[in-house]
């Protein structure tokens, strides 16, 4: 048969080249790590990124090179994203969350050669320069050099492009090469490193960002509260060079306050962020009388999204919360919330119901859910199992493993345990070891956790599995009281009558001052269980 179509590598620098090309007026508004809004477009971005490359080839590094960033989100970040990958090295975001011994063990391990850094973390870097093997050049994200360097010999960043004039163009990119390294943030054991390629990254924002999906138009002013360093902003940087979108980088100030005023004054269409965000922003909007009117939507994702926050924002503000489910492996996107045309006709309070759940996979990847014995479960909305997943952005081997992560028959365990209907929508009961397993029965501790966190004097709660002689684990609610609360243990768990089985009510509550949180915000409860796991057993029978 004659007849074919053009073959052209879907490669990140493309999207960068069609927002210059495009779009290239559009503003691109950076909050400088020092404080104060740097205003850019996509042009100025595409212009930097060009001699960024240039500069990093100039410095000898090969093809391949990883290329790491330890940075708040703002336009140099933006700009190293793309100059990266269009180099052909790969750019491996770091989060600066993590222990010190974590971010040694990930740079050795990830072989890094060169290391972008804002000034906040070098304080940081200097406590950990001389346990890394393989940099040889750290670049200061700035103009001007600051007084203390803490003994490290620093490049500037600007100055590293102020010699860029010409450009030979952009690296010869095959699509499967990779693009970017992000590494899981390891609650247990070592953090494992997953390399996006140029293909995987172009069809997550093309797959992800249907109109059921991420949805951002050239319309919109989007503003990435989720950390560039977090699983590359959930795509957000790539989707937004494809759309050309206005796009607005917190930098470090990821307070409510901060984040009321950057959403008012730029007019922001669009935020994404995990939850923990939204709370500090709620409290914010009702301290500043802000009704933050340009906000239509807010994607959240990374731990479960309370149900209580859905209808504040909805009723107060008119605001629409879209839930959305990934990991670290999925690039992250593997559901995101949005209903059909036949939800049209159910009532607001059934319609809400079906919003509080993780939604359904875009085009582009598959879920299932499978026994112990990996036999494949129905899709029902009842029946709980293991998630899996497989698609054209998961991952398939960790960064320099030996093995495949996924089954014999290709699929990815996500280590979820999650219901599925006949319409995919998916519901994430729990992870696979913080469930709680009450003599045979399972109980879900998110579903607990998002009944205290809608009490009025708890400020946030965390259920974890309790040893128990009899029944082996029961629940053991741990709470931090709202400012002036006074949790009463009896009244508190009254709550949940009615609301869950009256085997599922926790046997206990504990209030602490504040819950132990990980490198990306999320509730540390293998720490938890450390601590409070015997705590049913201490009890007099
Ligand atoms: P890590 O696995 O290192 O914590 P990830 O950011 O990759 O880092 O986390 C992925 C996990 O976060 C998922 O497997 C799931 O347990 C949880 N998660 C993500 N989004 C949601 C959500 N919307 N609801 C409930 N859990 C979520």
């Amino acid at each position: 048969m004659i007849g074919s179509m053009m073959s052209t590598s879907l490669t990140v620098p493309s999207l960068l080249d069609h927002a210059n090309r495009y779009h290239a007026s559009t503003e691109v508004v950076s909050v400088a790590t020092g404080g104060g809004v740097e205003r850019h477009t996509w042009h100025d971005i595409w212009v930097n990124a060009r001699k960024l490359a240039s500069a990093l080839t100039k410095l000898g590094l090969p093809a391949g090179s990883r290329v790491s960033t330890i940075a708040w989100n703002n336009h140099r970040h933006l700009e190293i994203y793309f100059g990266v990958s269009g180099a052909g090295m790969v750019c491996h975001t770091i989060n600066p969350r993590l222990f010190p011994e974590q971010l040694i063990y990930i740079i050795n391990h990830a072989e890094d050669a060169v290391l972008f850094v804002d000034e906040t973390f070098l304080p940081l870097v200097g406590k950990i320069y001389r346990s890394l093997s393989t940099v040889k050049h750290i670049v200061l994200m700035g103009n001007t050099k600051p007084k203390e360097t803490y003994g490290l010999n620093v490049l500037l960043f600007d100055e590293l492009l102020h010699h860029e004039s010409e450009f030979d163009g952009w690296a010869d990119i095959d699509e499967n090469q990779p693009s970017s390294l992000c590494y899981t943030s390891g609650t247990t054991g070592n953090p494992k490193g997953v390399l996006y390629t140029h293909r995987s990254t172009v069809l997550h924002s093309l797959g992800g960002n249907q109109p059921d999906g991420l949805a951002i138009s050239a319309r919109d002013c989007v503003l990435p509260v989720v950390p560039m360093f977090h699983v590359n902003a959930w795509g957000v940087p790539y989707v937004a060079a494809a759309t050309g979108c206005k796009l607005i980088l917190p930098g470090p100030g990821l307070d409510g306050a901060s984040l009321v005023e950057l959403i008012d004054s730029e007019k922001v269409t669009l935020a994404l962020g995990v939850p923990t965000i939204w709370q500090g922003l709620l409290a914010a909007l009702g301290s500043s009388g802000s009704k933050a009117s340009s906000l239509k939507r807010t994607i959240v994702g990374g731990s479960a999204l309370p149900p209580s926050m859905i209808q504040i924002f909805r009723d107060q503000y008119d605001v629409e919360l879209v839930h959305a489910w990934g990991m670290t492996e999925t690039s992250p996107l593997g559901s995101i919330n949005n209903l059909l045309a036949k939800h049209g006709e159910l009532d607001e309070d059934t319609q809400a119901l079906l919003r509080l759940g993780q939604g359904r996979p875009p085009y582009g990847v598959e879920l299932r859910l499978v026994d112990d014995k990996a036999f494949v479960l129905p899709n029902d909305g009842k029946t709980q199992g293991q998630l899996q997943i497989r698609g054209h952005w998961i991952v398939d081997t960790y960064f320099n493993a030996e093995q495949s992560a996924l089954t014999t028959d290709g699929w990815f365990d996500t280590g979820d345990i999650a219901t599925l209907d006949s319409d995919g929508y998916l519901v994430i009961r729990d992870r696979a070891k913080d469930i709680i397993k009450s003599g045979g029965e399972w109980i879900s501790t998110v579903e607990l956790e998002n009944i205290a966190v809608a009490h009025p004097n708890v400020q946030s709660a965390a259920v974890i599995a309790a040893r128990h002689e009899k029944w082996d684990e029961r629940p053991l609610l741990i709470v931090v009281e709202k400012e002036g609360a006074d949790i009463d243990e009896a009244e508190l768990l009254s709550f949940y009558v009615d609301k869950v089985a009256k085997w599922q009510i926790p046997d206990r509550v504990i209030v602490v001052d504040a819950l132990p949180l990980g490198g990306t915000g999320k509730i540390l409860k293998n720490r938890l269980r450390e601590t409070y796991g015997d705590a049913l057993l201490a009890e007099p029978a």
